[in-house]
Parts: C-alpha cells; sequence; structure tokens
C-alpha cells in the first residue's frame, strides 16, 4: 500500500473537500466524482431512449462504477456518511438502467 500522508483535496472550483482514498487518481472529492458519474449515467440513459445501446466500454464502466458505490458503502470511514445517500440512488440508478437494457425496446 502506498503511504500517503499529505493531505490532498478535490481540485474543482472553489471546493477544498479532501479527496478520499479511493478517489487519489481522479484527483475529486467524492460528491464531485458523483456529479460526473450520474452526468454520465443520465447521458447513457438519453442516447439509449433514442435507441443507441450502450457499447461494451460504457457498460464496462458502469459496472465499474456499481463495484466503487458497493465499495464504498461498505466501508465504513466516517467521511462517506453524508455521501451515503447520493451512493444509493447511484445503485439504484445503475439498477434501473440495467433494468431497461435487459427489456425490449418497444416498452
Ligand atoms: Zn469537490
Amino acid at each position: 500500500m502506498v503511504v500517503t500522508t499529505q493531505v490532498r483535496v478535490c481540485r474543482m472550483g472553489a471546493c477544498s473537500t479532501r479527496i478520499p482514498p479511493i478517489l487519489t487518481r481522479q484527483g475529486v472529492c467524492l460528491a464531485h466524482y458523483l456529479d460526473e458519474v450520474f452526468t454520465r449515467i443520465s447521458a447513457v440513459q438519453e442516447r439509449f431512449r433514442h435507441g443507441e445501446l450502450p457499447d461494451g466500454r460504457t457498460l464496462n464502466w458502469l459496472s465499474q462504477q456499481g463495484d466503487f458505490a458497493v465499495t464504498l458503502l461498505s466501508g465504513d470511514g466516517p467521511d462517506f456518511c453524508e455521501d451515503r445517500a447520493r451512493l444509493l440512488e447511484l445503485l439504484f440508478c445503475l439498477a434501473n438502467l440495467h433494468e431497461s437494457l435487459r427489456r425490449p425496446q418497444s416498452q
């Protein structure tokens, strides 16, 4: 495990929230990370509504976000308490999307 004692903060605009270790590579706090994830998911949903199926890379990315949310939710670090609701919302969103991808499009 890499030792980083230095506290890193979010690189988004005026935000200076501490970055959880799991997001060090992304360089943003959880709230901003989730903003981006939700934006991308709604873009996928929007394209799907117009008949465009997500490609393999997108599906892969979606399942990674699911794993990510589960990992964070199963951790008990105090950092994540306030973001739990949004993580649950993310899982719910992903579940809905998978459900609609499975269904025939005539619905
Ligand atoms: Zn931030």
